[in-house]
């Protein structure tokens, strides 16, 4: 228990580091005033922290004593050397979530949850804690399934996790770096810029970017998009861009009604990409 609170309390202060940060220096022109949508998003960070208590948690750690116990399982495999399963359970884990992200944009009923976190009218580290507690409550179905089939070891799934946390942070962020520096990094870890994308009303861009950790299954899957300037996205969801689709309560109840066409604004028109903005080459990273 001690050691959960060390990586909380760590969390934490790297939360409010890129909080400091993307205020000094931030990327996109927020929209609409912060206060209100931290509301917002904390209050969706207290149902989802305890969702994550009472079920993804308990999930995951009953999967993982029953894959021990049992052997069952990807990484227990004779033909998996002792050495190469700490990365492998890590590159396993990040490649089911990219399918597991995907998913939750494919399949609808999984979309009405997930939309919750792209209707969020500005994208900045605040962002990273707003997720609908019924995604996070479908998710515990989803590590049943992950842990099961991959049998990661306890202590990397752990260090996976704590990964996979600290730089949802960090993509989330509205941190400007400059750009030499991220397209380096982008190449090893999903930066703000690229998740930026994700977030943007052209559906096309959100259709793109899925990866949490490493950009490479976007690569692989064909599904990255890096040239997009900042400057040129709008954040959010055409159809949810109403004041009030950002309160606690419509933002916690709106799966449960009926769905407007996401992609349409409300004058019927949907936001598109003027082809002269964007670079050409899909791979390199726009500032
Ligand atoms: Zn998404």
């Amino acid at each position: 228990m001690g050691d959960e609170l060390w990586v909380g309390a760590g969390l934490g202060g790297f939360a409010l580091l890129l909080f400091l940060l993307e205020h000094c220096f931030p990327l996109r022109r927020p929209k609409r005033p912060l206060a209100g949508r931290l509301l917002v998003n904390l209050g969706f960070a207290g149902l989802a922290f305890v969702t994550v208590l009472l079920s993804v948690r308990p999930a995951a750690v009953a999967m993982l004593g029953w894959t021990e116990r049992s052997g069952f399982g990807l990484l227990p495999l004779p033909v998996v050397p002792d050495a190469v399963r700490p990365v492998l359970a890590f590159l396993l884990l990040d490649l089911s979530f990219y399918w597991w992200h995907r998913a939750n944009h494919r399949l609808a009923l999984l979309w009405r949850f997930h939309s919750v976190h792209h209707i969020d009218p500005d994208l900045d580290v605040s962002t990273a804690l707003r997720f609908h507690c019924v995604e996070l409550a479908f998710s515990s179905a989803f590590r049943v399934v992950q842990i099961g089939l991959i049998a990661p070891s306890p202590w990397a799934y752990a260090a996976y996790e704590l990964i996979f946390q600290t730089n949802t942070l960090f993509h989330h962020s509205n941190t400007r770096l400059p750009i030499r520096a991220e397209r380096l990094l982008n190449r090893v870890l999903v930066t703000p810029r690229m998740h930026g994308i994700h977030h943007s009303q052209v559906r096309a861009e959100t259709s793109a970017n899925y990866a949490s950790v490493f950009p490479w299954w976007d690569r692989l899957h064909r599904t990255l998009r890096l040239n997009i300037p900042q400057s040129a996205i709008e954040i959010g969801i055409p159809a949810y861009t109403r004041k009030q689709d950002n309160h606690p309560w419509h933002a916690l109840v709106m799966p449960f009604r009926r769905q407007r066409r996401y992609w349409q604004r409300e004058d019927g028109t949907a936001p598109r990409r003027d082809a002269t903005v964007a670079g050409e080459d899909v791979r390199r990273l726009a500032a």
